[in-house]
């Protein structure tokens, strides 16, 4: 498959053996390889019962694999970095998202691209816009910036 571009979401709130949630944002930043670019580490507050503020990045890479390829791979860091599957909400070392892929839009049995929930995510959408203000969502036909814009207006103070 020809070179295309990927925007994946990492998030952590949970200190692993490189450290800090934000050491483990920058640890599995440098296993995922390819980064062309990636936005700051955001600290946001959790989304449901955890406690444990997160640390939220985005980064928007090369990679000559299929979606479904990439999501084993990522899969595969996820686990070495001691993700457990089964918590939804709890604790995570390393959680990795695909958003969106340059190739538009992908549905394989594990995986939905577009990611169906980052359009109303304020921790992927933030830090998306700092370095891709203007993808176009392929579905809704919407750039990020406006995204963003949007989910602020509904939730000025979040
Ligand atoms: P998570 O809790 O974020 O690890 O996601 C749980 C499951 O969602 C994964 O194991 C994937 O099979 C599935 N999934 C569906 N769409 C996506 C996507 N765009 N990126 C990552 N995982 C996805």
């Amino acid at each position: 498959m020809p070179v295309t571009s990927y925007i994946l979401a990492l998030g952590s709130n949970r200190r692993g053996r490189h450290g800090s949630p934000c050491c483990e944002v920058q640890a599995a930043l440098a296993a995922i390889g390819g980064v062309r670019a990636t936005s700051r580490i955001h600290e946001t507050a959790p989304l449901g019962p955890s406690i444990r503020r997160f640390a939220n990045a985005v980064a928007w890479i090369d990679s000559d694999e299929t979606p479904d390829a990439l999501l084993r791979r990522l899969k595969r860091i996820e686990r070495a970095f001691g993700r457990r599957r089964g918590q939804r909400w709890g604790a995570r070392v390393i959680d990795l998202d695909i958003v969106l892929w340059s190739g538009g839009c992908w549905r394989g049995p594990d995986l939905i691209v577009p990611h169906l929930h980052y359009r109303t995510r304020r921790f992927v959408l933030a830090p998306l816009a700092e370095i891709a203000a203007g993808w176009r969502d392929p579905v809704t036909g919407r750039r990020t910036r406006m995204l963003l814009h949007a989910v602020d207006r509904r939730r000025p103070c979040a």
